[in-house]
């Protein structure tokens, strides 16, 4: 009989796999039935050291490397039917390789977490209670000694049946119904989870679709043209454009067809507007897949997309993965976010793998935003995505108006002119609301000696403490820790201790001491950290009473407020100058998304920007031309220097606890890089920038340098990159620092 090996993905930070020979009880099986049985992506339980691991099979070998005894047997075959398709098993081996990620850590990364802990892969079940033949002909009054047990009654006799998770929700306690069980009045059943809120034998639409204006009709009759094939849209839409009715109406084709839809979102939490709206139009089953979930839910709904009981799934980067029985369409909002790329461990981005996704599936995917990534905007210059435009507000909202407001002099009230304030004040005696942008959380970002110009300084960073006045604390906001604030100062003790500069906390304390009648919200993830509590204020904007929002980046989120008439940009100008080369896009897309959130209904918006460089060409780009049109200059910009995307990076990093081993090992890195362009004869295909420190050098006690690596062909440079990551995983180094590798990386600095 022949032997097969199993080759397994175990979640190690190794770049290999492990092989194994099939479990004991199965060696003596049938091999052919074996091997059928054997599906890459299969759940394999195996030792491992001096424990057990779950792993997935990446394929089954006839022959094997080692010698035949040192190879351990696998303990057990987890799954019958691995838990994604094949497909998708496939695009997250391919993704492992492309973004040199170890594979086992990236391909069971992607699944729930309970399946990666050897969980079966089955629906839970919940107890759903219901009237039982008694309980239907029973009088509630007859209840009357028993109040709560009659409350019960009455809301089971309403709903039918309702699920015991929902139990509370009514204001029901479990034991009013275990009573009323044993009166046998009403019945419980174990069923699987099933997503709530979806009403059984009421039409698909639960509201009317809005009428189209002719743009938002041309694009919709652009996508259903492919709804069976794969096509991949850009929607640049400016912000209000109606972009989500769009995807609403796309939908409902797809949903009729009898097929689901992916909806990928940037932060799910920030945005349960985008859900409701789902929900609101549709009467189906929807789920949600974040973070937030517990593990339980998580999987549950997971399966419900595998199993095709869930019609429409919105998540966040990871649902990415989602299995789903009857893939029809991906929608990918906001498609510029960063936060589609995973910053650390497997750094994938979602956005380009839901790409290589719905050409797999054979379905349409629309990337969408009002500011698109230039990469997007390249791949539809280069006719790989078809570009679907809307150039106007919908349903009749003008688009705000811009003021550039020169603050070089202006005496200043915690970043605020006199000019912005008055602005401010009309707004709100006209009854409407107020966002004031500022990208800074906390009180000052710096406490200051008068005296003798001490600064506070985290002791583990390169930063200065943040000062949280509430709080009293200073806070490092690299490293979290944290510090009571001194009452002198710690090097000549004189007690002319100063706050420099402004953050949002500040912002909100001088907004109430000038407007002491008005409500001021302060958003940022001080104030929205506590659960609900960013869902409550959200409830009392939507409310439409005149406030004032300050906030950070939060505020830039696809939020829609109605009554918002004025959007204030404090502080143009720290995103001017970053060192990033992608620092203009993003300063012209968060400019550009916050400038968004005004005058979005019927009231007219205007934008103040306050700035010491009002004849910046970004700021001026914008205001003239429009985001589409300073992208294109920014475009012509990267093409002239050869960036991204006219060339493909790769970002080496590392880190130590002393500056010398990180930076020694970037230096053998480089070495080995030019030796392997040398010998394959691409020296002057790749360029290579650095060692150099990090934005922040030192992090939380630690040393960080990175290696830029640039070359105009994607394949050479993926080819370099893994002879160069094999090399240097076993370089003696490699063993004293923390090194990773960022291939397509958002951020260079
Ligand atoms: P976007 O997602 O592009 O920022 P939204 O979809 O939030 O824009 O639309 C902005 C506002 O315009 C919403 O209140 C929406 O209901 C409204 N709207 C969208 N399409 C239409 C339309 N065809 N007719 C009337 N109002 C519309
Ligand atoms: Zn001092
Ligand atoms: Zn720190």
């Amino acid at each position: 009989m022949g032997q097969i090996y199993l080759d397994i993905a175990i979640s190690v930070p190794i770049r290999r796999s492990f092989d194994y020979l099939p479990p004991r009880d199965q060696h003596q099986a049938n091999l052919e039935q074996l091997k059928a049985r054997l599906k890459p992506g299969t759940r394999v339980k195996v030792p491992f050291g001096n424990r057990t691991a779950v792993g997935l099979l990446i394929q089954v070998k006839s022959t094997s490397s080692f010698a035949t005894g040192k190879i351990k047997h696998a303990l057990e075959i987890l799954d019958d039917v691995p838990p994604l398709p094949s497909h998708l098993h496939q695009l997250a081996v391919w993704a492992a390789r492309y973004y040199q990620h170890p594979i086992g850590e990236a391909t069971l990364g992607l699944l729930p977490k309970l399946l990666r802990s050897g969980h079966a892969a089955a629906l839970s079940s919940e107890n759903y209670w219901q009237l039982s033949e008694l309980g239907k002909h029973f009088q509630v009054g007859d209840l009357h000694r028993a109040k709560k047990q009659q409350q019960a009654l009455a809301v089971i006799a309403q709903q039918q049946t309702l699920a015991q998770s929902q139990l509370k929700n009514y204001g029901i306690s479990i034991n009013s119904m275990r009573a009323l069980e044993k009166k046998s009045l009403v019945c419980c059943h174990q069923k699987p989870m099933m997503p709530t809120d979806y009403n059984k034998g009421m039409p698909l639409l639960s509201e009317p679709h809005l009428a189209l204006n002719s743009e938002q009709e041309l694009a919709i009759k652009q996508v259903k043209a492919k709804l069976t094939q794969f096509a991949p849209f850009l929607l640049s839409g400016v912000t209000g454009s109606g972009k989500t009715e769009i995807y609403l109406q796309l939908i409902d084709c797809v949903l009729q067809a009898g097929k689901q839809v992916l909806v990928l979102v940037p932060e799910i939490g920030l945005t349960p507007q985008t859900t409701n709206r789902f929900k609101q139009r549709f009467n189906c089953h929807i789920v949600v897949l974040h973070s937030g979930l517990s593990d339980k839910a998580r999987l549950n709904n997971w399966l419900l997309a595998a199993k095709g009981h869930a019609n429409i799934i919105i998540g966040t980067r990871s649902a990415l993965f989602t299995p789903l029985l009857q893939p029809g369409l991906i929608i990918v909002d906001e498609e510029h976010d960063a936060s589609f790329k995973q910053q650390e461990g497997f750094r994938y981005s979602a956005r380009d793998l839901s790409i290589m996704r719905a050409k797999a599936e054979n379905t349409p995917i629309v990337l969408a935003s009002a500011t698109p990534s230039l990469e997007s905007f390249y791949n539809a210059a280069q006719g790989r995505f078809h570009l679907l435009r809307l150039t106007q507000r919908a349903g009749g909202a003008a688009p705000p108006r811009f003021t550039l407001l020169n603050i070089r002099g202006a005496a200043l009230r915690a970043g605020m002119s006199e000019e912005l304030i008055s602005a401010i004040a009309r707004e709100l005696d006209n009854d409407n609301q107020v966002i004031l942008f500022l990208n800074r959380r906390g009180f000052a970002p710096a406490l200051l000696c008068h005296h003798c110009g001490w600064v506070a300084e985290c002791p583990s960073c390169d930063a200065r403490f943040t000062v949280h006045y509430q709080a009293n604390k200073l806070r490092c906001h690299y490293c979290d820790q944290q510090q009571a604030i001194p009452s002198s100062c710690p090097e000549c003790h004189s007690t002319a201790l100063q706050y420099m500069g402004v953050g949002t906390e500040r912002s909100a304390t001088t907004l109430e001491k000038l407007f002491p009648d008005r409500q001021i919200f302060r958003i940022d993830k001080d104030t929205t950290s506590r659960k609900n509590s960013w869902h409550n204020m959200l409830e009392q904007i939507q409310r439409g009473e005149p406030a004032i929002l300050v906030g950070t980046q939060m505020l830039a989120k696809g939020h829609h407020f109605p009554n918002v008439t004025l959007v204030a940009i404090l502080d143009a100008d720290t995103g001017l100058f970053s060192p990033d080369f992608r620092g203009p896009e993003k300063i012209a897309q968060l400019l550009t998304q916050v400038a968004g959130r005004a005058g979005r209904a019927k009231k007219p918006g205007q934008v103040i920007i306050q700035t010491h460089h009002h004849d910046h060409p970004i700021l001026a780009g914008l205001i003239n031309g429009g985001f589409e049109n300073l992208a294109l200059k920014l475009m012509a910009e990267r093409e002239a220097a050869g960036l991204p995307p006219y060339s493909h990076i790769a970002m080496l990093k590392a880190d130590a606890k002393q500056a010398e081993p990180a930076l020694s090992f970037l230096t053998a890195t480089r070495q080995q890089l030019a030796d392997l362009t040398a010998a394959n004869n691409l020296s002057n295909n790749v360029d290579v920038i650095g060692p150099l420190p990090a934005a922040i050098e030192k992090k939380s006690n630690r040393y960080h340098y990175q290696l830029l690596l640039q070359c105009s062909n994607r394949q050479v440079l993926q080819r370099l990159l893994h002879q160069l990551v094999a090399i240097m995983e076993n370089h003696a180094l490699a063993k004293s620092v923390r090194w990773s590798i960022d291939v397509d990386p958002m951020d260079t600095f």
